[in-house]
């Protein structure tokens, strides 16, 4: 089995590829930023892309998202991909910083396309996630929630209104720009999402994204090691 993670930011990938001890396959992906580390856990491969960067610091978003988990899928054939990474969550949803959920579904919050419903409900996304992913969860004890995706790390009232009118609760910048690709090439996902920042604390969520970045990511760590363990297990027993 191979599964491959996709992460946005190195700060985000550094604390569980240093755990694994894999290594950097040079200029895999080139003359595209992205990268790829990879290495054998038990009996299974484990790739970890990054998207890359650019001008000195790390692309996030969904271009670079899009374009990373193309390649990734094109060249590596992964039974699953996990999109791992921070968020923001909601204190009205009981969340708190540095916990780690697994994703329920996926949609984007800022793309408005007035028109007929076929466009809306195409600019919504609502891709479809691993259907293992809720067992998971309920195995190693994650709570769950929907990944909801923009390109902005702040909150537009119009993004807000979008998110609560469709049930969005762990707001990044990638998510669903993963779920696209995977969707296309019927490639399962999995989301496992550590939480930096409350939007709705009041907080400036910069602010709080920078304080809680680390403490979120060995967090992230701590709960991607439990989940390669799960896989394993699964490995096994099929
Ligand atoms: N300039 C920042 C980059 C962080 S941007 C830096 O110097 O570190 C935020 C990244 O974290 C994105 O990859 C996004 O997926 C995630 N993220 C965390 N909290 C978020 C929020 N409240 N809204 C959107 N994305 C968020």
């Amino acid at each position: 089995m191979r599964i491959c993670y996709v992460v946005a930011m190195v700060a985000e990938a550094k604390p569980f590829i240093e755990r694994y001890g894999i290594e950097e396959v040079k200029d895999f992906f080139a003359p595209l930023p992205c990268m790829l580390y990879e290495g054998k856990v038990g009996d299974l491969t484990l790739d970890v892309v990054l998207n890359g960067q650019q001008q000195g610091s790390d692309l996030i978003g969904c271009e670079a998202a899009t374009m990373a988990t193309l390649s990734a899928i094109q060249r590596l054939n992964p039974d699953l991909v996990i999109n791992s990474g921070t968020c923001g969550a909601f204190c009205a949803n009981g969340a708190e910083i540095a916990e780690v959920y697994i994703g329920n579904g996926v949609m984007f919050h800022d793309r408005r396309v007035p028109g007929d419903n076929a466009w809306g409900t195409q600019s919504l996304g609502n891709y479809p996630v691993w259907e293992g992913s809720r067992q998971l969860a309920k195995t190693l004890g994650f709570k769950m929630g929907k990944v909801t995706t923009g390109s902005s790390l702040d909150m537009q009232p119009c993004d807000l209104d979008i998110i609560q009118q469709n049930g969005g609760e762990l707001k990044d910048m990638e998510g669903a720009a993963v779920g696209f690709v995977c969707s296309l090439l019927k490639t399962p996902i999995l989301y496992v999402k550590s939480v930096t920042d409350l939007c709705d604390s009041g907080a400036e969520t910069f602010e709080e994204f920078s304080k809680n970045l680390s403490r979120a990511c060995e967090a992230l760590k701590v709960a991607n090691e439990r989940v390669i363990d799960y896989l394993k297990g699964q490995i096994s027993t099929n």
